[in-house]
């Protein structure tokens, strides 16, 4: 059995789901799937520009653990946008630092506690129309060390 791996920390889930390739048929697509640890590295190092010690510190990685998850998140989306693949964002090991609700009526998103489950209104134009992005990912957790190529992806909703 390999060691339990630690949960890594993720400062909040992604605001989408997945992204889809433009001009061809839905259907005729294979997915990748981005972990959530493998997205939050791109986040970390090439979104915010951190070097790879301080994104393994706000991970809870070491530095070679992060190096590994950048290296695999960059071939992963080099896969989707050269082999045209729908990319799809789950699974993996980590705990989210902080959640996000998207206010489904004027668009807005909030970073609010990660135990608040009481938020209900938007504070811009208090809606109660709000989706937690957390829950989006929350089944997806632990789903091992993806088989992140291939396969067709049963969702349809996009
Ligand atoms: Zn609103």
């Amino acid at each position: 059995m390999p060691r339990p791996q630690k949960e890594r920390k993720v400062q909040e889930p992604p605001k989408i789901q997945g992204m889809k390739p433009i001009g061809v048929p839905g259907q005729l697509l294979d997915k990748v799937v981005l972990l959530i640890d493998e997205y939050e590295a791109i986040r970390l190092s090439d979104y915010e520009n951190l070097d790879h010690q301080k994104a393994a510190e706000k991970m809870g990685v070491s530095r070679p653990t992060f190096t590994r998850l950048i290296d695999k998140a960059h071939k992963k989306i080099a896969e989707t946008i050269v082999g045209v693949k729908d990319l799809i964002f789950e699974g993996g090991n980590y705990s989210f630092i902080r959640n996000l609700v998207r206010c489904l009526d004027c668009g807005i998103v909030s970073a609010i506690e990660k135990n608040d489950s009481k938020f209900n209104d938007c504070p811009k134009c208090n809606s109660t129309n709000v989706v937690h992005l957390n829950k989006w990912f929350r089944n997806g957790q632990r789903c091992g060390k993806g088989s992140g190529f291939g396969g067709r992806h049963g969702r349809g909703k996009w």
